[in-house]
């Protein structure tokens, strides 16, 4: 069967890489994946699978049942790209201006593409079923959370969902896999400082919301270090503000933007809590005041133990031990896969694409070398949890 599976992913490769390389040039945002939806159904369709789909989510689902009864296993990919301009020479550079696969959710689909191809092949072998998951909206708003809100995954008892994301921190041909919580959960916040607007040179007859935010900015880096338990980790990051208009005019309202990271519910809600009190507290000790919103996004993504057991001991299979690696950190970024683990056993690992540049930069490309390792992973993910 190893034999098999390794013959058809050679065999479908070229067709996987240029699928990989369409994708990558014809990148689409969160939520208006409409291209990309109807070129992954154009490619399944010949494999005469069932495809559930609906029209608004832009999400495929892909089935292949088994001629004989058994377990269901799903797998899962991304499929959305980021608001990024691409600065690159690849003749399949991106077309859509300011757009951008940065983040490997090209390869991720072309993977799944293939894997899909190899397993709906093999269906007269299999005992249970395979749920193929192209889902929308990874970057922006948890298209994760609205599919399986949705009514795609109806019907099936699914034992254990598996996806993996691209690592240029790893080389290619390695596989990366993480115990328990691989990654943070995300809440994303927006201030706006009120103060009271007036002249640069008479500063007594105003309140400086441009001030307040600079202690603001300092104050709520004390939270990281002062508010949490110092085993466990945590970010925030004020990465916009916005206020003024002139050199010498003070201005009425300052507004920031950014991040707060975690990896436990309990430093989660005191990070949370502790902010708005923090900024709220800041502002009226100068004379002004704060409104705060905090926009809860992803929670944390955690992997069942057991369930990467399971992948470690596929990965050394297919690449050998000493190219299977196991990550002691979590990052601190977000994956909506988390909300398929809060419902589902299962794992996510990292694919090695590296060396490369760093995801989400404006250089970075899938490396069309992962291609194989990828299918023959999720591949031999979904044929070994039935069995
Ligand atoms: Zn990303
Ligand atoms: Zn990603």
């Amino acid at each position: 069967m190893q034999q098999k599976i390794r013959l058809l992913a050679r065999e479908y490769l070229p067709e996987v890489t240029a699928a990989r390389r369409h994708l990558h040039q014809h990148p689409e945002l969160s939520w208006q994946e409409k291209e990309t939806a109807a070129f992954i159904r154009k490619f399944l369709a010949p494999l005469n699978i069932e495809l559930r789909i609906t029209g608004d989510l832009l999400a495929t689902v892909a089935i292949i049942r088994g001629v004989k009864p058994g377990p269901t296993v799903g797998l899962r990919a991304d499929i959305d790209a980021l608001p990024i301009a691409e600065k690159s020479e690849l003749p399949y550079r991106s077309q859509n201006i300011g757009c951008m696969h940065a983040c490997g959710h090209d390869g991720h689909t072309a993977v799944l593409l293939g894997a899909t191809k190899i397993l709906a092949e093999l269906r007269h072998e299999l005992h249970g079923n395979i749920i193929c998951v192209f889902q929308p909206a990874e970057e922006h708003n948890g298209g994760g959370k609205a599919l399986l809100a949705s009514n795609l995954l109806h019907g099936f008892d699914i034992g254990a969902f598996f996806a993996l994301h691209t690592w240029p921190y790893l080389p290619v041909g390695t596989i990366g896999i993480k115990r328990g919580t691989m990654m943070s959960a995300i809440d994303d916040f927006e201030v706006v400082i009120h103060g009271k607007a007036g002249h640069a040179a008479h500063p007594l007859a105003a309140i400086d919301p441009v001030l307040i935010a600079a202690h603001v900015i300092t104050a709520v880096q004390s939270l990281v270090t002062r508010e949490r338990h110092g085993a466990e980790p945590a970010v925030i990051s004020v990465t916009m503000i916005h206020g003024g208009t002139a050199d010498n005019v003070i201005p009425a309202e300052v507004r920031l933007g950014g991040t707060i990271r975690t990896l436990q519910t309990e430093t989660r809600e005191r990070m949370n809590r502790r902010f708005t009190e923090l900024i709220e507290g800041v502002a009226q000790s100068f004379g002004g005041s704060a409104e705060v919103k905090l926009a809860p996004g992803y929670p944390a993504l955690v992997n069942d133990d057991r369930m990467v057991d399971f992948v470690e001991s596929i990965a050394k299979e297919i690449v050998g031990s000493s190219k299977v690696v196991e990550l002691k950190e979590p990052s601190m970024g977000g994956e909506d896969f988390a909300y398929y683990l809060q419902k589902y056993s299962g794992a996510m690992f990292r694919l090695g694409v590296g060396p490369a540049p760093s995801l989400h930069s404006d250089t970075f490309n899938f490396n069309d070398e992962a291609l194989e390792t990828g299918m023959m992973m999720m591949t031999n993910l979904a044929l070994k949890f039935l069995d």
